[in-house]
């Protein structure tokens, strides 16, 4: 029988006070694995108040003592490693190297979380007047909280509260309503951690739980991952609540393959860029600019490449791509591809109405893609989320440049070439804030900031990284005199 999920609260699994449940659906076997119920205010109020009544013992708990619980978080994770890639295949539909994947780099921002205790130290200077000290200090803040996307079910909650809670908060954690499994299971392991009651809480929900998050005034701040309109949602409503917010978006990315470029192995790296996750990563290639004679060689290299792709289930090993997370992802992705057709493009490899035998109720969507897209369609435009690539060309590459930053987003953005100038110049002139130079899914590991800009990032400090530091602690000069 599927499972009701209930919400982890003040060290406690407790019943939500829901009326309504969202069926959690394996996209590829249409089993329901599982109910997430519509956290209610009331079930907000109580994580916020058990993280409120944690968090001045947890604050005070030394910092090498709240890094012990990092090292043993690693361990458990690794222990348990297996059964989160395997939860993330069944609730959203990626292959389980792909969740093995994201299993680990999640696990790397637990690494980084335990390196905290070097990263929070700070700066001070002796004598800035006559017998006069002054020195920064760094300290956290109260009650922070995260609302993630459903497409790295286990990786996105744990690029936050890892970091937040060894910085000394205390957490709330609402996942996506659409793959809320993974981090009932995480919360599950961490159960193993012991670490005090409150330090971190998960409710479940969808727009009303996350609204009474943003809402509260018990919540410090805010970090969130979704799509660019709930971003902005998010960013807009946080700070009229008065709360610290980074809010990234959804995301367009380009690449721009030069003439010089080796073609197979460009394009090898695109593939894996444009229908890795089936295409839904918010680092996903979306679209690519074949520039001057580069564009015939790169469009067949990509129609051979991509459909030799094995579309099939998540859990079969020899699947390369699975399914898109739902059937409302699917009609949507299809539609686009339609809309797209419409506007005067044409698809040259299509995906639409794929089936795998076995799996006749599944949501595939096969690889795609489409050229001749202009500036104005709408596959160069919007977000599609889904294995569909477009196809641009550029006479040369300024003209390359032009295209990219004509996009609204500008999450991510790479370049093929073997011409160092050029990819300096890119580096230089696109504006996105994750570049690429001979790699398609440019994604910063744990110690670096997540970059993003425009539509894709409302904010300033970004998730990961020192950036993460900032967000989660407060800066507080001492100015001191003994004599
Ligand atoms: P989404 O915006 O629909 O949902 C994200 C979260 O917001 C969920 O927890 C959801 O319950 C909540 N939510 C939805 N509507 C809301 C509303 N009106 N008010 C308040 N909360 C609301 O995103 P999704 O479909 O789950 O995820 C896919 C999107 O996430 C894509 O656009 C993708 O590009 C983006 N994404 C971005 C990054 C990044 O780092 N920039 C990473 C991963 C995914």
């Amino acid at each position: 029988m599927a499972k009701r999920l209930k919400n982890y609260i003040g060290g406690e699994w407790v019943e939500s006070s829901a009326t309504t449940y969202t069926p959690v659906i394996n996209p590829a076997t249409c089993e329901v694995l599982g109910e997430c119920p519509e956290s209610t205010r009331a079930d907000v109020d109580a994580a916020v108040k058990a993280a409120e009544e944690a968090f001045l013992e947890w604050r005070s708990t030394p910092i090498l003592n709240r890094a012990q619980y990092m090292y043993r978080m690693k361990t458990i994770l690794e222990e348990r490693f297996e059964d989160l890639a395997e939860m993330v295949v069944k609730e959203n539909g990626k292959t389980r190297d792909e969740a093995r994947g994201e299993v680990r780099r999640g696990i790397e921002s637990v690494d980084f979380a335990a390196s905290v205790p070097v990263i929070m130290r700070n700066d001070g200077l002796e004598d800035i007047a006559a017998g006069i000290d002054e020195t920064t200090l760094r300290q956290p803040v109260g009650v922070f909280a995260a609302i993630t996307p459903f497409n790295f079910p286990a990786m996105v909650p744990l690029w936050f509260f890892p970091t937040a809670i060894t910085c000394g908060n205390t957490f709330i954690l609402k996942p996506s309503p659409q793959t809320p499994i993974s981090m009932d299971l995480m919360f599950e392991i961490l159960e193993d951690l012991d670490l005090p009651p409150g330090v971190v809480n998960l409710v479940h929900g969808g727009k009303d739980a996350a609204m009474a998050v943003m809402e509260h005034p018990g919540v410090k701040g805010v970090s969130f991952v979704g799509s660019s309109p709930v971003a902005r949602i998010v960013y807009e409503t946080c700070t009229r609540h008065g709360k610290r917010v980074q809010a990234q978006g959804g995301a367009k990315n380009y690449i721009a393959v030069l003439p010089d470029a080796d073609m197979t192995a460009s394009v090898k790296n695109i593939m894996g860029a444009a229908y890795g996750c089936a295409g839904q990563r918010c680092l996903a290639a979306a679209v690519v600019v074949g520039v001057g004679d580069a564009y015939d060689r790169l469009r067949d290299e990509l129609v051979k490449q991509a459909s030799n792709l094995r579309v099939g289930y998540g859990l079969s090993e020899t699947s390369q791509m699975g399914t898109v997370v739902s059937a409302a992802a699917k009609e949507r992705i299809e539609r686009m591809i339609n809309e797209g057709e419409q506007q005067g493009a044409k698809v040259v490899l299509d995906g639409r109405h794929s089936v795998v035998q076995g799996y006749e109720g599944g949501n595939f969507v096969g690889p795609t893609i489409v050229e001749g897209v202009e500036p104005e369609n709408i596959l160069a435009r919007e977000e599609v989320f889904g294995p569909v690539l477009s196809m641009m060309k550029a006479d040369d590459f300024d003209e390359a440049i032009e295209i990219i930053n004509g996009s609204k987003y500008g999450n991510a953005a790479s370049i093929f070439t073997n011409n160092g100038r050029f990819a300096r110049e890119f580096k230089y002139r696109v504006n996105a804030g994750n570049i690429g130079v001979n790699i398609g899914v440019a994604a910063p590991s744990a110690s670096f900031p997540f970059g993003g800009q425009k539509e894709s990032f409302f904010g300033d400090l970004h998730g990961q990284g020192i950036d993460s530091i900032n967000f989660y602690t407060e800066r507080k000069i001492v100015i001191e005199r003994w004599i």
